[in-house]
């Protein structure tokens, strides 16, 4: 089955309505805004995700500046404030042996991040 195409709503580039992630720019949920621990749909602005209550604007660990639920880097120092899973996007805590969402084991992707 082949999905409609959408623009990214990061860079444009037009990508598979079905894709968790946008293989132009890199960025989880190119076409809606969603929580990135539990997936459901989030409008702008939010704090906190409705579903699941975890924190959407979390500081990041080395400067303290907010990053909101669509960035993974924060936009002060460039730190990765969040990790996630290569198999579904959802984010995983750093160092975890395996994805708590889909099962996917971690260990090959922290290889590749060097941690
Ligand atoms: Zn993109
Ligand atoms: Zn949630
Ligand atoms: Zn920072
Ligand atoms: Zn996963």
């Amino acid at each position: 089955m082949v999905g409609y195409k959408k623009p990214c709503r990061f860079c444009g580039n037009l990508v598979d309505e079905l894709s968790a992630m946008c293989p132009f720019c890199n960025r989880a949920h190119p076409l809606q805004s969603v929580c990135p621990y539990c997936m459901a749909p989030i409008s702008p602005g939010w704090t906190v995700c409705n579903a699941c209550a975890k924190p959407l604007v979390i500081p990041c660990p080395r400067c303290g500046a907010p990053a909101g639920p669509d960035s993974d880097v924060c936009e002060r120092c460039r730190s990765v404030v969040r990790y996630r899973c290569p198999t579904c996007v959802a984010v995983v805590m750093p160092g975890a042996k395996k994805c708590d969402r889909c099962g996917a084991k971690l260990k090959e992707y922290w290889k590749s991040k060097g941690l």
